[in-house]
């Protein structure tokens, strides 16, 4: 007899791409989210349970990869991230890399993973609420890592699933076409006002107890801290490409250096775009340099 359980799976390399930690609720109606950690706990959990309803917190493949296990099951979504999850060409049209030489081998890539390509049956909105018997799910619309991204709290826990507003020391990520970084810092905000015991995250340690609002704080500052990285390279003027090779974001390349490329090139021209409008960047023929220097 389910018993409103919560129990937090942590992904294998310590919920590091491309795994995740993941959350099961026992309960009448049972729950998996983001199932993307140990596949073997999730296959007992797909043995075991009745069809739990499947919730992705947003498209990335490392969340979603093992959805397939739970192939009778519903999927959940948030509207701006389900057709993400339903196609690999949507996937790659948000993450940006359509048209690219090497969508095909990203792709590819996906597959390898288990990229579901299961459709939404349920779409999940801000504040929508859903009974499971003894406990209710309450979805919190968190974008900026992706413009689907959403957060679940589990009100009789005082819980909150944190998804990838992850509190890692990398710091908020935002590499996709359609990231936004003021979206993100809104959302970081907005998680300061959610009041819980227990928080999870899908990498690394994972399970966080009592106020994290310094937690929050020390990982919303990363955004400035690159701010400043890139403010300081531009004490003289650089193309885009030679501040992609100073690794600004993150600190240093990484293999397949294309995606490196990918990745490093869509984050910093974010930052580029806000501080341009902030003013104190500004661009010329293909040079950065900043305003007033
Ligand atoms: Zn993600």
């Amino acid at each position: 007899m389910a018993n409103g359980e919560v129990v937090f799976l942590s992904g294998n390399k310590g919920g590091r791409f491309p795994y995740s930690n993941c959350l099961f609720i026992d309960d009448e109606k049972s729950v998996i989210i983001d199932p993307a950690a140990q596949k073997e706990k999730l296959i007992a959990i797909s043995r075991d349970k009745n069809d739990p309803l499947v919730v992705n917190t947003h498209y990335h493949i490392d969340h979603i990869r093992y959805d397939s296990l739970f192939e009778r099951s519903p999927v959940a979504a948030h509207p701006l991230d389900a057709k993400a999850i339903a196609s690999i060409d949507e996937n790659a049209h948000l993450v940006g890399v359509e048209g690219l030489p090497w969508e095909n081998e990203w792709k590819q890539w996906m597959m390898s993973f288990g990229f579901p390509a299961r459709a939404v049956e349920m779409e999940v909105n801000d504040g929508d609420e859903l009974c499971l018997g003894k406990l209710t799910l309450r979805f919190i619309h968190t974008p900026g890592h992706t413009p689907g991204h959403i957060c679940v709290e589990i009100p009789e826990k005082k819980s909150v699933f944190l998804a990838d507003i992850d509190l890692t020391k990398f710091g908020p990520w935002y590499g996709n076409k359609y990231s936004d970084i003021d979206d993100f810092v809104d959302s970081i905000e907005r998680m300061k006002q959610v009041e819980a015991e227990t928080w999870y995250t899908s990498h690394e340690a994972g399970v966080l107890k009592g106020d994290i609002s310094r937690e929050l704080e020390r990982y919303g500052r990363v955004i400035e801290q690159r701010d400043e990285r890139i403010l300081d390279a531009l004490s003289k003027p650089l193309t885009s490409r030679q501040m992609v090779e100073k690794a600004l974001i993150y600190g240093k390349s990484w293999e397949p250096i294309q995606m490196f490329i990918f990745f490093e090139g869509v984050m910093l021209e974010k930052h580029l775009e806000r501080l341009e409008k902030e003013g104190l960047v500004f661009k010329e023929d293909d040079l950065w340099m900043r305003a007033g220097g």
